[in-house]
């Protein structure tokens, strides 16, 4: 007998949900998407509400819930699935503070349920490649550029620009999720430089160096104002070479030569490791990029820019 469906509500019909989770979902047989909760938009041919309680309140005998929302509410969210019973699944960043991790997985283990913090940009085959490779090797200095213009990719998105939304850490948490799962020691904040538009709460370019056993090797420019050539690479020297994961860890070259990889399965491999999560009634929690974060916020200097308005 296969093992049991697993009954879905999702939690938040915006672009990712559209681009990734619904087409991830509806191709993992393990999965019944049932019914889905947004503010504004639902999905043809499901039931729809307007929030989290109503979802949870009309009795469609849920197993597990998945949350695209913005994380400024992510974690009151995950809270409410908990109470109800339920699994999580939590989109990156996995809520708007390290403390409100703390407590889910305090909470989740506390109810015997499955809670995952989900890091999309880990699950690339050229991350697992990279990870591989540089676990052997005397690693040199590290440069992130994560550049790309918030007007082209996130328009509109005032969220990511209030308390909470995380500015160009939205984006540059991918390449520090990255970053935290390639290199072989413990990473580490040294400093940072961030730049705020005086009429916006988060940084939108930042710059940070980070220690990697204790060398301050690594070096990030993270800008989502950059109108020019759009770039998410990350690069690591080594006595063997210059390893390059170039557009956003998708594509990596080893001293020069481009190493061929099958298509990526990003969101698929998610879900299946959500189902293999809850069947072996474990948690996944890793909030390293976002403690990268969160030092970043702790230890930069801020410098006032000109307002930005989309
Ligand atoms: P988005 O397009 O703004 O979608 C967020 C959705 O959540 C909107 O439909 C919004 O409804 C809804 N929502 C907000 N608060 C809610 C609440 N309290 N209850 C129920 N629904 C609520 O944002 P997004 O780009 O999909 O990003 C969402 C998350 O996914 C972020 O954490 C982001 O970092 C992550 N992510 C995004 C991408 C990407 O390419 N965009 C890629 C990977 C991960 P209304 O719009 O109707 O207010």
């Amino acid at each position: 007998m296969g093992k049991a469906r697993i009954r879905l509500g999702l939690v938040g019909v915006g672009k990712i949900a559209r681009d990734q989770h619904i087409p991830a979902i509806g191709g993992n047989q393990r999965f019944d998407l049932v019914a889905t909760a947004s503010k504004h938009d639902g999905v043809d041919g499901l039931p729809h509400h307007p929030d989290l309680r109503s979802l949870l309140d009309a009795g469609h005998e849920l197993d597990a819930i998945v949350l695209c929302t913005p994380p400024a509410v992510r974690s009151e969210l995950a809270h409410q699935a908990l109470d109800a019973g339920l699994h999580v699944f939590l989109e990156k960043p996995p809520a708007a503070a390290l403390s409100q991790v703390e407590r889910l997985r305090h909470e989740a283990a506390r109810a015997g349920l499955s809670l995952f913090t989900s890091w999309h940009s880990r699950e690339s085959l050229a991350v697992d490649a990279a990870k591989a490779w540089l676990a052997q090797r005397q690693i040199g200095a590290v440069r992130i550029a994560w550049r790309e213009n918030v007007r082209e990719w996130h328009p509109g998105q005032d969220w990511l620009l209030a308390a909470g939304g995380f500015g160009v850490f939205d984006p540059a948490i991918n390449a520090l999720s990255i970053l935290t799962a390639i290199m072989p020691g413990v990473l580490a904040l040294e400093a940072a430089d961030l730049h705020v538009p005086a009429n916006r709460a988060m940084p939108m370019r930042a710059a940070m160096t980070l220690s990697h056993d204790g060398a301050p090797i690594v070096h990030c420019d993270l800008d989502i104002l950059h109108e020019g050539h759009q770039q998410w690479d990350i690069e690591v020297e080594s006595v063997d070479g210059l390893l390059t994961l170039g557009a956003g860890g998708h594509v990596l070259t080893i001293a020069g030569d481009a190493l061929p990889l099958a298509p990526n399965r990003e969101y698929p491999r998610l879900y299946e490791r959500f189902a293999t999560l809850i069947d072996s009634g474990r948690s996944e929690v890793d909030a390293r990029p976002l403690t990268l974060v969160a030092d970043a916020m702790m230890l930069g200097t801020v410098h006032p820019i000109a307002p930005f308005e989309f």
